[in-house]
């Protein structure tokens, strides 16, 4: 648990850096025997110090949820039907319009298709237990999954893999949107 918050940190400045969300959007945990340590609410993720970090339960909520991020409902739902060790949820552009128009998400680029596989496309509104039920059910059989309209949510066995999922599933929807664009054009 001691250096959590600077794998958290880490993660975090990597996420805006490469665009994944922008400062104030988005959110991580990782996950212990018996709880999580997840970012507080409103935290700048690229400014992330040990204040910015809650260790909230695993099995359920409590009064220290309301100091988490809004999404903790999400990811201890994923932490109570997943082996995920961490994960990262960000709001990356390409894959939230593409889930606007798309059911799921195929990658056509190689690295996609051989380390990211298909990517489902989620119903439910921020924060709620339905959002949080349906982004479990998809974690259980996919590495990603995207809220429809909202953002990745992304797992690995480490906050570092989690965070090259959600690279992932950025990368593949600027490829099929980029192949989009030249069908458009040609057509
Ligand atoms: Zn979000």
């Amino acid at each position: 648990m001691m250096d959590g918050w600077m794998q958290i940190a880490e993660v975090g400045r990597r996420i805006v850096r490469s665009g994944l969300a922008s400062s104030r959007f988005g959110n991580m945990s990782i996950r212990f025997a018996d709880s999580m340590l997840i970012t507080r609410t409103g935290s700048l993720l690229d400014e992330i110090d040990p204040s910015q970090v809650i260790e909230v339960d695993l099995e359920a909520a409590s009064a220290r949820d309301a100091l988490a991020s809004s999404e903790a409902i999400v990811h201890r739902a994923v932490y109570s039907e997943t082996s995920a060790r961490a994960i990262v949820h960000t709001h990356s552009p390409y894959a939230v319009a593409l889930s606007i128009l798309e059911d799921r998400l195929d990658p056509l680029d190689g690295e996609g298709r051989a380390f990211l596989g298909q990517v489902p496309v989620v119903e439910g509104a921020f924060g709620t237990a339905k959002l949080a039920r349906n982004v479990a059910r998809a974690l259980s059989q996919a590495r990603a999954t995207i809220a429809r309209g909202h953002g990745v949510f992304a797992a690995g066995g480490s906050l570092a893999e989690a965070y090259s999922m959600a690279c992932m599933v950025e990368h593949s929807a600027q490829v099929i949107c980029i192949i989009g664009w030249r069908a458009k054009v040609q057509g």
